[in-house]
Order: C-alpha cells, then structure tokens, then sequence
C-alpha cells in the first residue's frame, strides 16, 4: 500500500505513493480538511480537479449530524456525499476537547456534551472505530488525548497512557471489523515536547503494528523552533515504511520543516478557513483582500496561478465579493488557497527527486512571509 520512490540527499525528505481504496496518490501529500464531507466553499470536481485524493472528514461533526445510521443508509460516506476519492476521519477527540462544552476523560472513554444540542454522548475507542467503519472510511483514527502546549508533565504522561490504552483497544477493534472494512488504521504518536514520553508513546503505538504512524500534539502553540526539533525528533522514531502523518498543519514554512524531517502527510483547516476570511497565499506571503490597498489593483492574486480565480478575476473585483460579503468570494480564495497548496506540493515533490528540498526550502522561505505580504 505505501512505496517510497526517492529519499532526498540534502535532507530526510522523501516521495512516495500511498494506495488506499479509493485510489492511489503521491506523497508527500496536503489533505484539505472537508468538515461535513466536502470541503467548504467547494464543489467536488474543483477540489478533484486539483489532483487531491484524499480528503479528511470530522467524525465528531459527522457523529452528531447526519449520524450513523443516515451514512449507513445511504451506503456509507462516499455515497452520501458523491466524493469518488478517499477519506481519512479523525477520531472525533480533538473537537469534543476543542468544540464540546463539556467533556470528561474517562477510563472507558469520554463523555461530552453536543456543541449543537447540548445532548449527552459518550464515546469509546471501540465506538470511534466502529463509526469509522460504518462511514466506509479509507483511513480511520483512533481515539486519543492530545496535550495543550501548556499540560503539565504529569498530565502530558497520563494522556500518552491513555491514548496508548485507547490505542490497543481501537486496534482490537479494527482488526475485528476486518471483514467490513479495507481502511486502514493510523496509531497516533503523543507526549508533547517530552522526548522521553515521545519515545515511550512511540514504542507502545509501533508495537501495535498499524498501516500509517500519526504524530500528534504539535503546532498547538509552540514556537516554530521547538516545532521544528519535536518533529525531527518524532519522526526519527518512527519506522522507514510506513506512510508518516503529522497532524494539524497546513502553512507552507511548517509544511516545508515537516516534509524536510520526513513526514509524508498533513492536513490543516488554516489554508481553508483563512481563504473564506479574505486571505490568500502567494509566494511573497499572505495577502488580505480586504484592505484597501486592493482597491485599485487590476493584477489577479498571484501572476502564473493557473486556478479560476487567478485566469479570470483581479484583486480589485475579489475585494468587492468580500466586502459585499457575496458567496464567491470564499469560493475563489479557497480554490486559489488549495491550488496554490497543490503546486507548493508539486513543486517539494520535484525537489525532493531532485535532491534539492534543501535549497528549495531555502530559496522559498527568503520571500515567503507568513505576514501581510507587500
Ligand atoms: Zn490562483
């Protein structure tokens, strides 16, 4: 299911190809979060058009609506929805921790409070797995607990104990459930910025032998040299052959460090999310459309982007969609923000084939600004 085809020279980079059920794709590899099942803003066939694969879907929002039973009906996920590719769903605990307004670890699982209705619900290991299962999911997630950056020691080591509990569990689980699934399972590394207890949840989740290793835990608000050491160090625990996923990041600088460090997949709301707030990616740095300066700019957001908004639209008339607040507006900045995402990945592919990830890396960040470009 996952081949490595080039290791870069300059750096622990490498490509890839990862084949899941509902097709193949080359690593490394951005997946556009599509909360509800697609991605927001965005029909199918723009994001397909794109060359994404796989997109990631949230069990937690897909658990509480439609619910189970509707995705079952329907034939599972990819029927519900009509997106032909595949999906990786998370487990649920990062919304329930982040969204719910009430939520408690227990050792069974957790309990938490719809963000929606204020209902009850409590969810197991084995329930996440079963969820995933009856989505039809390409790559499911185990349930864990993921540290803030500002958790004690202590509460850092009592979450890797739980999420390598919760990690047996949910592999019992999926293996169990083999006959009505082909997805595959990730293990999740946890521990913060603690390398003892980074090793120590890296040996008990190898142990257990899943197809894909996720890092999680990081790029919650630490510095990016911190970031940047916790990753490298992370992913030099892990094994050469199987994919490498790292949670939660999707800006082009972090997207370098990770790929640089060897991670192969990463998924991120910010390029999304910001696109429908007016601000898009160009290789100088972030632009906000909104500001004035726009106003009388008749240049597209980037010159050379061959995505829609690019071809046909200036940031002057862009700037008018976001202060009128019309629709498209957020359509067009999403599909510039994930183009230009798909050509930064082509581009780091070519790299790293080439040897050369280094200097690109290099080259890209002396102009790039995660701030206000221009
Ligand atoms: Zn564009």
């Amino acid at each position: 299911m996952f081949r490595i085809e080039h290791k870069d020279q300059s750096c622990k980079a490498r490509t890839a190809t990862l084949e899941l059920t509902h097709g193949e794709f080359n690593l490394p590899a951005f997946m556009p979060v599509g909360t509800n099942g697609s991605v927001k803003a965005l029909h199918h066939q723009t994001v397909a058009d794109m060359g994404t694969r796989l997109i990631l879907a949230n069990t937690y929002h897909l658990y509480l609506r439609p619910g189970i039973d509707v995705i079952r009906a329907a034939g599972g996920l990819h029927a519900f929805t009509g997106w032909p590719h595949n999906y990786l769903t998370d487990s649920g605990g990062f919304q329930i921790f982040s969204l719910a307004p009430f939520r408690k670890i227990t050792p069974e699982g957790v309990r938490f409070r719809s963000h929606i209705d204020g209902s009850y619900h409590n969810l197991t290991p084995e329930k996440v797995v079963e969820l995933q299962v009856g989505f039809g999911s390409d790559v499911l997630m185990p349930l864990d607990v993921c540290s803030s950056a500002d958790e004690t020691r202590d509460g850092v080591e009592k979450a890797v104990a739980i999420t390598t509990n919760w990690a047996r569990r949910s592999a019992a689980a999926w293996k169990n459930s083999a006959e009505e699934t082909n997805g595959q399972l990730f293990g999740i590394i946890q521990g913060q910025f603690h390398r003892d207890l980074r090793r120590r949840s890296a040996e008990e989740i190898l142990e257990l032998d899943t197809p894909g290793i996720a890092i999680g835990g990081l790029s919650v608000g630490e510095n990016p040299e911190i970031f940047e050491e916790m990753t490298e160090f992370s992913a030099g625990l892990l094994p050469e052959n199987k994919p490498r996923y790292l949670m939660g990041i999707g800006t082009p600088d972090y997207i370098l460090a990770a790929v640089a460090n060897g991670i192969d997949m990463f998924d991120c709301v910010y390029p999304t999310r910001i696109a429908r707030n007016g601000s898009v990616f160009t290789s100088a740095g972030l632009l906000d459309l909104k500001k004035s300066r726009f106003e009388k700019d008749f240049r597209p957001i980037e010159e050379g982007c061959t995505c829609r908004a690019c071809q046909t639209y200036t940031r002057s008339f862009l700037r008018q969609m976001f202060k009128c607040n019309e629709i498209l507006g957020p359509m067009l900045a999403t599909e510039h923000n994930l183009n230009f995402l798909h050509r930064f990945l082509n581009d780091i592919r070519s790299s790293i084939r080439q040897d050369r990830l280094a200097m690109f890396r290099r080259d890209f960040l002396k102009t790039y600004r995660q701030e206000n470009a221009e």
